[in-house]
């Protein structure tokens, strides 16, 4: 393509930041906006103008499934077979390779088992309670953000850390670790940075060498950079005031999904501070989602602490997005899989659907509802459940393939209780490349195994005498109608975390459930508001239909459990009652106005006393049967007396003043009244429908 057919169909902004002569250059922009569209572009068109040559040109991204994502478009323009690209890891560990190799040395292996040397280390230190996977997610925190064993302690308890064992008990652990890993010439996975560093720092002709090959950096989702990236990025660069090499760096600072694992979102904020004569570039319009679909992700983003902001919608209207929910876990991955199969007429792809979830764990009943239901799919994020490495080591452990499972079993699900029989984190050489997959630290890999209990129970349903032969193979029936060849069109089943840069037409979030959005361990206000970040990521893929649910019961392990709606699916109801209240929008003014309403109530009801007056102002006085609505007054103080709220909690007299008027006799025309979402409908829906059944209108009153 040519350079002026690479400005084809950018707006005037997009179009400026691909043909900017700015170095460094700052992308900032929401979701969908276009940021890798532009990315890639202005790789294609500094080679096409000759400013650039592609082999001189490095793109970084974070996660393998983003790195896939930047190569396709790369290869669409025509210029993938000769740009570098990957992940930092990747190119870490290329890099270092090659200095080895340089410098006649026997290339490290790599640490397969960190959790595994990690439980040996431990020696059982801090008790059964103490998970190795915490012991080796704590040390990732630490290399992430280039703290040493000796000021573990220190960086540990500024950053408020709650380390599995007392900071020094971890922090002589890890230094151990760090001993008895160099001593076995071994590396880790955060060792390919570490040392590519070093190596860069300690051998200035070998930093000089790879300076000159790669002289243009590009950087995507640089929101999620952690502090040893952002040091290889700056050790690429050369000292600061006399670098030849240039940078773009684009990314959303609503969009920092890491930081818990070591991430530092500041970066972006700061870059143009830090950076004397950086050109920011800010982008401003969706190109990905329906407005629809942009209303709720604004006020899922909006009602948390950071910017905010709604993003203005390029796309046409569509449908308002689904809010439902199930009896169980199982009835909502069956209910996916149908309305899957209703979305998947001929002509279309199934490529065009994906499933995502808060946890890998969560996947593995829609591996198992979409196989019986015949329908292709492939797992990104941890993989297929049957490939993953706590599941693959947990199955060789349930012992002869002749005898019976139910043994193993139990001994799994002990394990689930005693440190002794964790699975170790995994790591091969097929890994490299990858960031490990960042959905939890132990609380993950340990879902994933109840997860295999469960399963379990379920085999032994059928046969209560099955053998470990029999278990294996019902998994692999159940859990896989066929293995979806590569290039296979399927449905794409996805945790929230490697979901980021993707996008779909039709989005499942399922599972949107307290404990799980956010997820129960996110307990202090900022991975809380990470989590809230996480389901803006999640909600911001969809581009034509979003569909959120949960399930009011979810059976984990051999436990079922009873379920409450996510806090945050309120703020989705919010943003669905302000769009099914309103006719269509006329433009972005309009939909933040209307959501500004719509969070108000909803910030009032919670907010308690202090915000009584500004709700008296929504009050609407109407036509309401004054018996009725007294008779509703007198059910909500009730409810409110049982649940130990204040009675606004319940419900708004605007949203009382609207049911006596609007008389609804199911609840389907419950739903349409605003204030009214499905999650109140399925708590007040039966005792409202009664109660209103009980006061006909004057009209309809039997004759006496
Ligand atoms: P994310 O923050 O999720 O990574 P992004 O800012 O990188 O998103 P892109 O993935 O580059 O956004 O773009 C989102 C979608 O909008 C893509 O399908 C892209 O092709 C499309 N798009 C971007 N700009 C335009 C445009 N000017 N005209 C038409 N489509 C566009
Ligand atoms: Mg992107």
């Amino acid at each position: 393509m040519d350079a002026t057919g690479l400005l084809d169909g950018l707006t005037e902004r997009q179009a400026e930041a691909v043909t900017s002569t700015g170095a460094p250059l700052c992308i900032l922009a929401g979701a969908g906006s276009g940021k890798t569209r532009v990315l890639t572009r202005r790789i294609a068109y500094r080679a096409a103008t000759g400013s650039a040559e592609p082999r001189h040109v490095l793109a970084l991204t974070f996660t393998r499934k983003a790195a896939a994502e930047l190569g396709r478009r790369l290869e669409a323009l025509g210029v993938r077979d000769r740009v570098a690209a990957g992940t930092f890891h990747a190119l870490a560990y290329a890099q270092l390779r090659q200095w080895w190799a340089d410098n006649d040395r026997r290339p490290p292996t790599l640490l397969e088992r960190k959790a595994g040397m990690l439980a040996r280390l431990a020696g059982g230190a801090g008790g059964a309670r103490v998970q190795p996977a915490d012991m080796a997610a704590e040390i990732e925190w630490a290399k992430a953000r280039m703290v040493v064993p000796e000021r573990y302690a220190e960086a540990a308890d500024q950053a408020g850390r709650q380390p599995p064992l007392p900071a020094t008990a971890m922090a002589s652990l890890y230094r151990r670790y760090e001993d008895e890993k160099r001593r076995r010439g071994q590396l880790d996975f955060d060792d390919l940075i570490l040392d590519c560093v070093s190596a860069l720092t300690g051998d200035p002709a070998f930093a000089a060498a790879q300076r000159w090959r790669y002289r243009h950096l590009f950087v995507d989702e640089f929101q999620d950079v952690n502090p040893v990236q952002a040091a290889l990025l700056a050790c690429w660069r050369g000292p600061a005031p006399d670098t030849s090499t240039d940078l773009c760096v684009v990314g959303d600072p609503n969009q920092a999904i890491y930081s818990w694992n070591g991430a530092d979102p500041s970066q972006l904020q700061l870059f143009s501070r830090r950076e004397p004569g950086a050109t920011v570039v800010v982008l401003d319009d969706n190109f990905r989602s329906t407005p629809q679909i942009l209303a709720v992700a604004g006020a899922v983003i909006s009602a948390g602490p950071g910017p905010g902001g709604v993003l203005r919608a390029r796309r046409p209207e569509g449908p308002l997005p689904w809010i439902r929910s199930f009896d169980t876990d199982v009835d909502e991955a069956r209910g996916i899989a149908r309305a899957m199969r209703d979305r998947h007429r001929p002509g279309s792809a199934w490529s065009d659907l994906a499933v995502l979830t808060r946890t890998n764990a969560q996947l593995v009943a829609f591996e198992r509802a979409l196989g019986a239901a015949g329908i292709p799919f492939r797992v990104r994020g941890g993989g297929a459940f049957l490939s993953r490495p706590e599941v693959k080591a947990a199955l060789a452990g349930l012992g002869p393939p002749h005898g019976p499972v139910a043994t193993g079993l139990a001994d799994v699900a002990m394990s689930l209780r005693t440190p002794a029989l964790e699975p170790a984190a995994h790591l091969d050489l097929e890994d490299v490349g990858p960031v490990p997959e960042p959905d939890g630290p132990a609380a993950e890999r340990l879902a994933v195994l109840e997860e295999l209990v469960r399963l379990g129970h379920d085999y032994l349903a059928h046969e209560p005498d099955g053998s470990v032969a029999g278990f294996v193979a019902w998994l692999g029936a159940t859990l896989r109608s066929e293995p979806p060849r590569a290039s296979q069109d399927t449905v794409e089943l996805a945790t929230f975390h490697s979901a980021k840069g993707l996008e779909w037409p039709v989005v499942f979030l399922a599972g949107l459930e307290r404990g799980l959005v956010p997820i129960s361990f996110a307990k202090s206000d900022a991975a809380r508001d990470e989590e809230r970040r996480l389901l803006y990521v999640a909600v911001t893929r969809a581009e034509r239909e979003l569909h959120c649910s949960w399930a009011r019961e979810r059976t984990v392990g051999a436990r079922v459990m009873k379920r409450q709606p996510s806090p945050w699916l309120e703020e989705i109801e919010a943003a669905r009652g302000a769009l099914a209240a309103g006719s269509a929008p006329s433009g972005p003014a309009e939909w933040r106005s209307r959501l500004a309403a719509e969070r108000a109530r909803l910030r009032g009801a919670r907010g308690g006393q202090a915000n009584n007056r500004r709700r008296g102002q929504l009050q609407v006085g109407g036509d309401a049967d004054p018996e009725l609505l007294a008779a509703l007054k007198a059910w909500r103080a009730g409810a409110a007396k049982a649940g130990g709220v204040p009675a606004f909690v319940v419900f708004h007299d605007a949203t009382l003043a609207t049911l006596a008027e609007a008389r609804p006799s199911n609840r389907k025309d419950l739903l349409a009244v605003p204030g009214l979402g499905p999650v109140k409908a399925e708590r007040y829906g039966q005792a409202l429908l009664e109660v209103l059944a009980a006061h006909p209108t004057s009209k309809s009153k039997p004759e006496a």
